[in-house]
């Protein structure tokens, strides 16, 4: 029971992203399009070695499953354990 009820770190390789829009337009509580380089940025993310990063709540994980799954070039990631 306990399982569901855990967070998840969804990553960002921002480098990589080519700015479709697709993850603000589903999940937009968590992803913004940035209007200096165009490109895409996780909300209050932090950046590690090559990837932003940061935790979501249980509730949250669907909407950034489906930015995962649209990202045409699968730059997002959402980790559950
Ligand atoms: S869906 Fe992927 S490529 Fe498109 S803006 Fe978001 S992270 Fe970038």
């Amino acid at each position: 029971m306990s399982d569901s009820y855990q967070d998840a770190t969804v990553t960002h390789d921002r480098e990589n992203c080519i700015g479709c829009g697709m993850c603000a337009l589903l999940c937009p509580r968590y992803w913004s399009m940035n209007p200096d380089d165009g490109k895409s940025d996780l909300v209050d993310a932090k950046k590690g070695k090559n990837l932003y990063q940061r935790k979501v709540v249980h509730e949250d994980i669907d909407e950034n499953k489906a930015a995962a799954e649209a990202c045409p070039v699968n730059v997002i990631k959402v980790h559950t354990k």
